[in-house]
């Protein structure tokens, strides 16, 4: 378990003052043009050594797509783009650290962009994230005041400003070129990769988006080392990490700890145990709404870390976790999930926007039971013809739920097919 003095963010939440004063009282801001004055690469040779890899839920190297920016300008300004549009089902970390401590996020934003040669950096905030604007807008505006940010940065010789920028509550926004075609205030709809925004991202200028944790644990990392950071974890799933318990466990909450840590173990010590037990535990979607859920049978020893869900046909996404015990139907579950992807589709290409109805039309009468038994083999086609074949991650991230649910539930599909036929289904709905 990760030791008070090795969290970065939540040591004291809701109990300290999230002013300049208090964030430099805890460390932050301390030595920040020194950082810089070791130069570019130094800084991105630190951060390729940590091990951090993108918090947004990819876990893209961090250190390396650092390094994808150009070296020399063209001529084009350079820019970092911090996603802080968290938007994903049951994910509610970045919200933590823009609410309580934002001046990290700030200070990460000025090493960052300095050691991809930008003068400029957007946070791309959610809509809805309202009273985390106010926040980090006074934070902004605090180190302003006190010249860390603005020309001539923290007497470091870079000029650097910061703007923050407000969504207006579209899903797709979340997904990097999408967000940067609303930045440039068109309709977001995401873009062909390649190019990678480092080759053309914003404005058509080599561009990274990071996501706000991603960017807001540099400056710790930079002042602390690579070897303490990469000491957390397992080989190539390193670090600490902020993560969420949300559905039935007794205490859901937010909580900072160190990657690769046994689910078990942190559903009882962070989450206080499951409602009723262990026993009572049905399945986990581990790290957002996109990842395979998992059923209790999978998780006896299962770890939370990146590799450890891609080997067993999930995902660690953001590392928040919805948990659910027997009494959840999972089959409905999912459903509902199938019906948010649909809505949030942005409908520009044919698998992803027809694609997620006729999975959310069969997740209808999957869901009543009436569907014919199968359907659910059509589902699963249905399923595969849009995995890989969209322009963004979305359509695979509507497939995938559905996978995960047809992989270890079928036999509850099935009942429920039979239970309508044979007029069981109120009799199951009361059980
Ligand atoms: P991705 O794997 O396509 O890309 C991840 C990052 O790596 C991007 O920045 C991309 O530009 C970069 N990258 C990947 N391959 C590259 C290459 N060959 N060269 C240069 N750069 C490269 O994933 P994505 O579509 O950005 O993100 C999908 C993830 O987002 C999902 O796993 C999901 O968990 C997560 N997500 C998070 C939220 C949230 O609220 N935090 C919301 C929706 C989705
Ligand atoms: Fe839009 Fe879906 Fe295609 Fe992504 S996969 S670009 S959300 S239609």
């Amino acid at each position: 378990m990760l030791k008070d003095q090795d969290r970065i963010f939540t040591n004291l939440y809701g109990m300290h003052d999230r002013s300049l004063k208090g964030a430099m009282a805890r460390g932050h801001w301390d030595g920040t043009a020194g950082i810089l004055a070791n130069g570019r690469d130094w800084i991105i040779q630190q951060m390729k050594d940590s091990g951090l890899r993108g918090r947004g839920g990819a876990g893209f190297p961090t250190g390396l797509k650092w390094s994808f920016m150009p070296k020399e300008s063209d001529g084009r300004p350079s820019y970092l783009v911090i996603n802080a549009d968290e938007s994903e089902p049951a994910t509610c970390k970045d919200r933590e650290i823009m609410r309580h401590d934002p001046h990290p996020l700030i200070e990460g934003a000025l090493i960052a962009s300095f050691a991809m040669g930008a003068h400029a950096a957007y946070i791309y905030i959610r809509g809805e994230y309202i009273r985390e604007r106010e926040a980090l807008q006074a934070a902004i505006d605090e180190a302003y005041d006190a010249g860390l940010l603005g020309k001539n940065a923290c007497k470091s010789g870079w000029d650097f400003d910061l703007y923050l920028h407000h969504g207006a509550g579209a899903y797709i926004c979340g997904e990097e070129t999408a967000l940067l075609e609303s930045l440039e205030g068109k309709k977001g709809m995401p873009r062909m990769k390649p190019p990678f925004p480092a080759g053309a991202g914003l404005y058509g200028c080599p561009t990274t988006v990071n996501n706000v944790e991603s960017i807001a644990v540099a400056p710790t990392i930079l002042r602390r080392g690579p070897e303490w950071f990469s000491s957390f974890g397992r080989p190539n799933n390193h670090g600490t990490k902020l993560m969420a318990l949300t559905g039935h466990v007794n205490s859901p909450c937010v909580f900072e700890e160190q990657m690769s840590m046994p689910v078990r173990e942190i559903i009882e010590r962070h989450g206080g145990g499951i409602r009723g037990g262990w026993d009572n535990l049905k399945a986990i979607i581990p790290g957002g709404a996109s990842c395979p859920v998992l059923p209790k049978a999978a998780l006896e020893d299962a770890i939370m870390d990146f590799d450890w869900m891609r080997e067993n046909k999930s995902s660690f996404g953001t590392g928040c976790m919805i948990v659910m015990d027997q009494n959840t139907d999972v089959v409905k579950a999912v459903w509902r999930l199938s019906k948010f992807f649909k809505h949030e589709s942005c409908g520009q290409c044919t698998p992803c926007r027809e694609g997620t109805g006729w999975m959310s039309r069969v997740m209808d009468r999957l869901v009543t039971g009436d569907a014919e038994v199968e359907e659910i083999d059509m589902l699963l086609s249905v399923t595969k013809q849009v995995e890989g074949h969209t322009i963004c991650a979305l359509g695979d991230a509507a497939a995938w739920p559905i996978q995960g649910l047809i992989r270890h539930f079928r036999e509850e599909i099935e009942d429920r097919i039979k239970a309508k036929k044979t007029g069981r289904m109120g009799a199951m709905a009361a059980e």
